[in-house]
């Protein structure tokens, strides 16, 4: 079955969406590389290659249901943020959006009666699980520690342990 173009496109939009999120990430370990916090700066690298990774596996979906990879431009990421926790609140709102998002291209492969599509999907319904646990873990963790460096440096050290999945 070839590939709808309306679903063509959405996954054109979704390997922008999470190739922007690995922009994004990049710059907020850029801000923690700054700010001397070498552990939520590991942690952020190893969220922006998971984001290419994801970018890839709609790639490489694309290309198999021999559809058109037509990548889009992306914008300047934030760059300026108030604290730690600040950076964890927007990295899990934007993990909302993508959640929102891979829902909706669901059920738009639905209504096309795309199946493989449906079926590809469904990895990705269950690792938004997993993505917006792990930013509300530190949003929470981050909001426990507050403003003492003691607390911040020892979640610092705790995510310099994450390793890649
Ligand atoms: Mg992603």
């Amino acid at each position: 079955m070839k590939i709808t173009d309306d679903v063509q496109k959405a996954i054109n939009a979704q390997i922008q969406m999470e190739l922007a999120s690995a922009y994004t990430y990049l710059s907020m370990a850029a801000y923690f590389d700054e700010h001397a916090f070498d552990g939520f700066a590991h942690w952020m690298q190893l969220q922006r290659r998971e984001e290419e990774e994801h970018a890839m596996r709609f790639y490489r979906y694309l290309h198999d249901r021999d559809g058109r990879i037509e990548l889009q431009a992306l914008e300047k990421p934030p760059r300026d943020f108030a604290s730690p926790l600040d950076v964890f609140e927007q990295s899990l709102e934007n993990e909302r959006k993508v959640t929102a998002s891979i829902h909706s291209l669901y059920e738009l492969a639905q209504k096309e009666k795309d199946h493989a599509t449906v079926s590809m999907l469904a990895w990705f319904i269950d690792e938004q699980v997993e993505e917006e646990k792990s930013a509300l873990e530190m949003v929470d963790k981050l909001k426990l520690a507050g403003d003492h460096p003691g607390a911040l440096l020892i979640l610092d050290k705790e995510a310099a342990g994450r390793n890649a999945e």
